[in-house]
C-alpha cells in the first residue's frame, strides 16, 4: 500500500518536494485489530503548522514519517468482534490508503443519510469550530453584525451560514469574485474580494457603516487590522486562524492599530476546538437537523487520489477551495 510522508520541512509556501509517496508493507492483524481501507482524507491549514519543528498544541510532523490528519475509512478485514467488516471509521490516520489499527483511535460514524465525507467538513472538526466560535466564543447575538475572514472556505462558509441562521448581518471577505458570487448565494450579506480591494479597511467601513460586532478571525495580518479598525465598543473577536501568516519565513509585524482593543475595550479570545469536543454530540444533533431542513448548504473541493493529496493540502494557501478541501482516495 502506499503513505505520503514529510520529505522535508517547506520554507515558505510549501511545495511537491516537501513530500514524497512511498511504498509500504502492512504487518498481520493481530488479535483486535483490523485493517482499514481509507475513502477520505482531509487536508486542513494547521498541517502547515505541524510541518515546523517547535512546541505547539500539537506534536510536530517528523522529516520520513507518515503525515497524520482527519480521515473516513471502512473495515476491510477484522479481528475485533466489534468492529464488523464494512465499518465506517473516523480517524487521525490520513494520509495513507491503508493501515492496520486497534479499535483505540478509531470512531465509527453514526448511521446518517449524509455522505460520510461530510464528517470531515460540516458536521467534522471545521463544522464543529466554526459553532464553536460563534456560540461558545463570541456569543453571536441576533441582529448583531459578523465579519468573517476565509469566509468561503471549510469553517467560514459554516460561520457565515450560521451566523445568517442565528440572525446577524453577514459580511464575508474572499479571495475570487467567483467566491463572492457564491457566498451571496449563501444569503451573506455583504462581500469582499480582498485580492481586488485596494484598502480592506475602507471596503469594511463601506460593508458595515454600523460596525462590526464579532469578527470570526481566519485570516491575521491586513484582515485583523481592518477589523479592529471597524469594531464597535465592546466588540468580540474569536480568533480561530491566521492562515496569511502560517507560510511566513520570518515574524509579521502585528498590526499597527492593537490600540484599538483599548480604545474599543475589544474581547479577543482564541480557541482550538479541540477543547470543546464534549460538545461534539450538541453540535451535530443541531447541524444534522440544519441539513436535513436545507438551511445548511455544503460545498467540498475533491482531489482525486493519494498522489493528489500534497496539490490539495498547497491549495489550501492559494484559495483553490471552495468549502472543505478533501482528497477522495
Ligand atoms: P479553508 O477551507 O478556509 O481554506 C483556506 C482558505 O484560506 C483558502 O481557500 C483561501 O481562500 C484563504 N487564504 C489562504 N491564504 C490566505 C491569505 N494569505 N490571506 C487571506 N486568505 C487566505 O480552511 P479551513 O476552513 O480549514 O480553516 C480556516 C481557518 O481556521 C484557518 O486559519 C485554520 O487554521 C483555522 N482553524 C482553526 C481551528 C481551531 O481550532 N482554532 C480549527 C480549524 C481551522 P481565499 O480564496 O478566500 O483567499
Amino acid at each position: 500500500t502506499q503513505n505520503i510522508h514529510l520529505h522535508s520541512r517547506p520554507e515558505g509556501l510549501p511545495s511537491a518536494e516537501n513530500f514524497k509517496l512511498v511504498e509500504v508493507t502492512l504487518p498481520e492483524l493481530k488479535e483486535g485489530e483490523v485493517l482499514v481501507e481509507n475513502l477520505w482524507m482531509s487536508v486542513d491549514p494547521y498541517m502547515r503548522g505541524r510541518m515546523i519543528d517547535r512546541k505547539s498544541y500539537i506534536a510536530p510532523f517528523q522529516i520520513g514519517d507518515v503525515l497524520e490528519g482527519g480521515a473516513i475509512g471502512k473495515v476491510i478485514e477484522s479481528k475485533n468482534d466489534n468492529l464488523a467488516v464494512g465499518t465506517l471509521v473516523t480517524h487521525m490516520m490520513g494520509w495513507r490508503k491503508h493501515f492496520v489499527s486497534s479499535a483505540e483511535p478509531l470512531t465509527a460514524l453514526p448511521q446518517t443519510p449524509y455522505d460520510p465525507s461530510y464528517f470531515l467538513g460540516v458536521m467534522g472538526m471545521p463544522g464543529m469550530t466554526a459553532w464553536t466560535g460563534l456560540n461558545r466564543i463570541a456569543n453571536l447575538k441576533a441582529g448583531e453584525t459578523l465579519f468573517v475572514s476565509a469566509a468561503s472556505g471549510a469553517v467560514g462558509s459554516v460561520a457565515c451560514q450560521l451566523g445568517k441562521l442565528m440572525g446577524a448581518k453577514v459580511v464575508g471577505s474572499v479571495g475570487s469574485d467567483e467566491k463572492a458570487d457564491a457566498l451571496r448565494a449563501l444569503g451573506v450579506d455583504e462581500v469582499i474580494n480582498y485580492k481586488t480591494t485596494d484598502d480592506l479597511n475602507a471596503a469594511l467601513a463601506q460593508a458595515a457603516p454600523e460596525g462590526i460586532d464579532v469578527y470570526f478571525e481566519n485570516v491575521g495580518g491586513e484582515h485583523l487590522e481592518a477589523a479592529l479598525n471597524n469594531m464597535k465598543d465592546y466588540g468580540r473577536i474569536a480568533v480561530c486562524g491566521m492562515i496569511a501568516q502560517y507560510n511566513d519565513t520570518k515574524p509579521t509585524p502585528g498590526p499597527a492599530n492593537l490600540a484599538q482593543i483599548i480604545i474599543k475595550k475589544l474581547n479577543i479570545e482564541g480557541f482550538i476546538v479541540f477543547d470543546h469536543w464534549e460538545h461534539y454530540g450538541e453540535f451535530t444533533q443541531q447541524m444534522g437537523q440544519w441539513l436535513a431542513e436545507g438551511k445548511i448548504k455544503v460545498e467540498q473541493t475533491v482531489f482525486e487520489g493519494l498522489e493528489n493529496a500534497p496539490d490539495a493540502f498547497i491549495g489550501l494557501f492559494e484559495g483553490k477551495n471552495k468549502g472543505k478541501m478533501l482528497v477522495k482516495l
